[in-house]
């Protein structure tokens, strides 16, 4: 599939509109054209674009290192889960040439960045034949290794629509640089040492990634007891696979090890941002 429903409503026009005894004209317009897919998909395909209002996009040709690396401090600021989190995708050579559209389409259950589109609210945005659409990531993976875009569609980016400065991704994996056996990612508003309200998901554990409910952390105090009590709610509510890597009883208390320990880190990140706006002062 090409890219050519990337450009522009009045240069697609112009090009339909063509007079047939004007070719040298066509044929430059065409050579313009040429360019300016290009350069448009470059825009949109590669890189991490922040913007304060409308959140963050990634094009989905953008590497796993080049999230790594970003020091955007609107990235830094707000989204700062993303490069704090590509260190666990596979090694270097893997984060290096793996980009951020070629794992969502992946859909492993386990993958870093599926699991941060879903707890993120983040809108993949697929292109086809038939236009563009966005899809809420919750929604886009369907199964292991299936997801909700047609044969002919191509993501084209992701939208991340609001900051989330205290979220955290954690796993564990048998070695280095492997997939996780279990992942967790959690969004906590923490502040004035207590947790207004707070998002987990789990990769690992099931066909896809899957949220689950952490009403349980609303007004309580942020302290570990409530973050294991938290982990503990998250394992009651899986029902994970058995399969070489670990039984299902495993999966479930490292689920409830690591929301636990997501959550103590997320708290640690609202007492720093804290202090930091408080001249070093409160926590
Ligand atoms: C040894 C190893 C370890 C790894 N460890 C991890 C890990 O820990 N965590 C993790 O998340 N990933 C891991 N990966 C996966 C890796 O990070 C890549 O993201 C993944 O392989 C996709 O690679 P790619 O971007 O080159 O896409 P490709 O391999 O080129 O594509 C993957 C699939 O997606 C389709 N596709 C690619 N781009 C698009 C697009 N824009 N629109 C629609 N379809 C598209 C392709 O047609 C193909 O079916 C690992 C991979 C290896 C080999």
């Amino acid at each position: 599939m090409t890219l050519s429903c990337l450009p522009s409503r009045s240069l697609r026009r112009a090009l339909r509109n063509r007079r047939k005894d004007d070719q040298v004209t066509f044929d430059v317009r065409l050579a313009h054209a040429g360019r300016a897919v290009e350069r448009r998909a470059q825009r949109v395909l590669v890189g991490p674009h922040a913007r304060r209002a409308n959140g963050l996009r990634i094009g989905a040709l953008t590497t796993h290192r080049t999230v790594e690396v970003s020091r955007d401090p609107a990235i830094l600021g707000g989204f700062g889960v993303l490069p704090r989190s590509a260190r666990w995708i596979g090694h270097y050579p893997i984060r290096s040439r793996g980009t951020f559209g070629g794992s969502i389409a992946h859909a492993d259950p386990a993958s870093e960045w599926c699991l941060l589109a879903v707890l993120l609210g983040a809108r993949v945005v697929l292109t086809g034949p038939g236009g563009t659409r966005a899809v809420p990531a919750a929604e886009f993976f369907q199964g292991y290794y299936s997801t909700a875009a047609a044969p002919d569609e191509m993501i084209t980016e992701l939208c991340f629509p609001a900051p989330a400065p205290h979220a955290v991704l954690t796993e564990f994996a048998q070695r280095q640089g492997d997939f996780a056996v279990v992942a967790a990612a959690v969004a906590a508003d923490i502040s004035g040492g207590v947790c207004r309200n707070g998002r987990v998901v789990l990769g690992g554990v099931g066909p896809r990634p899957a949220e689950v409910d952490a009403g349980p952390l609303a007004g309580q105090p942020a302290t570990e007891e409530t973050w294991r009590a938290m982990g503990e709610h998250a394992a009651r509510q899986i029902d994970p696979p058995d399969d070489t890597h670990g039984d299902a009883g495993f999966r479930r208390r490292l689920a409830a090890t690591l929301v636990a320990r997501a959550l103590a880190e997320a708290s640690q990140l609202a007492g720093s941002a804290g202090r930091a706006g408080t001249g070093g002062g409160g926590g």
